[in-house]
């Protein structure tokens, strides 16, 4: 089985941690730059989305496309999105994450947004006793039906 591996710099995680964290209790989500090679994604940069339509506990809606506003002529490609969960597990949700991406991973949708094989980022952030946070990671690839856990690496 082949094995899908991420790799992104201590920094960028702790820009995501900070991300999610001050956006707790709500959602933040936001699309991920680097280099794809096919097994080996390189997550190099990170944008957050500012302007959402609307924003819950458990659901976020960006107001525009960031994808639409990055430059196709970028050496950087779109090689996912990433979102948080607030007091939740880094797990796809099935009402949210899975429907959502069934409908924005099919070419044959009208909601189709994401090239085939994009990583889906997920930042867990739950409090802990003492008044602070505590992070959980994953991150998910979805190639055809069938979805997998990428092994992050973090440099
Ligand atoms: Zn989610």
């Amino acid at each position: 089985m082949i094995q899908y591996i991420v790799t992104i710099s201590k920094e960028l995680v702790r820009i995501l941690h900070a991300q999610a964290l001050e956006s707790h209790p709500l959602e933040v989500a936001g699309v991920l730059l680097g280099l794809d090679n096919g097994n080996h994604f390189d997550i190099r940069y990170i944008l957050v989305n500012t302007v959402y339509t609307k924003r819950t506990k458990n659901s976020v809606q960006s107001a525009y496309d960031l994808e639409d506003s990055w430059e196709e002529n970028s050496p950087l490609d779109i090689i996912g999105e990433w979102h948080s969960h607030p007091n939740a597990s880094p797990i796809l949700s099935r009402n949210c994450d899975l429907s959502d991406w069934e409908k924005r991973h099919n070419p044959g949708s009208d909601e189709n947004t994401m090239k085939e094989g994009a990583l889906e980022w997920i930042v867990g952030v739950f409090p802990t006793k003492r008044k602070r946070f505590q992070f959980k990671d994953r991150c998910y690839l979805k190639i055809g039906p069938k979805i997998r856990v990428c092994k992050i690496r973090v440099y």
